[in-house]
């Protein structure tokens, strides 16, 4: 199955899932939005009341902030993959439970797995923690580890920076370094295609006229 068709069947079993109780809440599940392949994906934490309402990722006031610091980092909406560690909205915006994490989280294992991006970036600490489960937020936003093969860049929520307003100045920052995390991904790709394309081969030379070429016996 192409990417496409895979992400597609995703937000088709998102929309009707009822693995973990927040279907029961739920107006409308957000499965995540952007092309089939990404060079960078963006994780959040859960959808919000807007995004409950259209089951479209990041719509609301945090959303609106997210816009403006792609613009910041040269990157459009369209080009990244937006989504959340959980699908469906967790009742007053409260934060997901541990049971609700583990039921959704193959939806994104196989969202990254057709999405095949190069950078991951976590917006909030239940996204971190699932790429670095015993980081503190404080301590790690703004740098990249490696994980499983992707560059992983945890950084506060958008939301966070909106309710407590010390926070986005360094938001700002760590987005404005994105361009230098796509590039370091991109080099480190470029140095391990290189290492598996086949060495060349060595240029077969015709032998002297004067000595007499042997015949193969096969
Ligand atoms: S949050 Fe995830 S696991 Fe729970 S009902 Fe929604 S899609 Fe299913």
């Amino acid at each position: 199955m192409d990417s496409a068709t895979i992400l597609a069947e995703i937000s088709r079993q998102v929309i009707v899932c009822e693995k973990c109780a927040l279907h029961f809440s739920r107006k409308k599940g957000v499965p995540g939005e952007g092309p089939n392949r990404v060079t960078v994906m963006f994780i959040g934490e859960g959808p919000g009341f807007y995004e409950n309402e259209q089951g479209r990722p990041f719509v609301g006031q945090a959303g609106k902030l997210l816009d403006e610091l792609l613009a910041k980092a040269g990157l459009k909406r369209e080009e990244v993959f937006i989504t959340n560690v959980v699908k469906c909205r967790p009742p007053g915006n409260r934060d997901p439970l541990p049971e609700e994490l583990a039921a959704c989280s193959s939806y994104l294992d196989a969202q990254i797995e057709a999405l095949q991006p190069l950078v991951i970036v976590t917006l909030g600490r239940y996204s971190m923690a699932k790429f670095m489960p015993n980081a503190k937020i404080s301590n790690t936003h703004g740098q990249a580890v490696w994980v499983n093969g992707k560059l992983v860049v945890a950084m506060y929520h958008p939301a966070a920076a909106l309710h407590q307003p010390s926070i986005r100045p360094q938001l700002e920052a760590d987005f404005a370094r994105l361009p230098e995390f796509i590039k370091m991904a991109k080099a480190d790709l470029h140095l391990h295609s290189g290492m598996n394309e086949k060495p060349a081969e060595p240029e077969e030379k015709e032998p002297p006229k004067d000595q007499p070429t042997q015949l193969s016996l096969f």
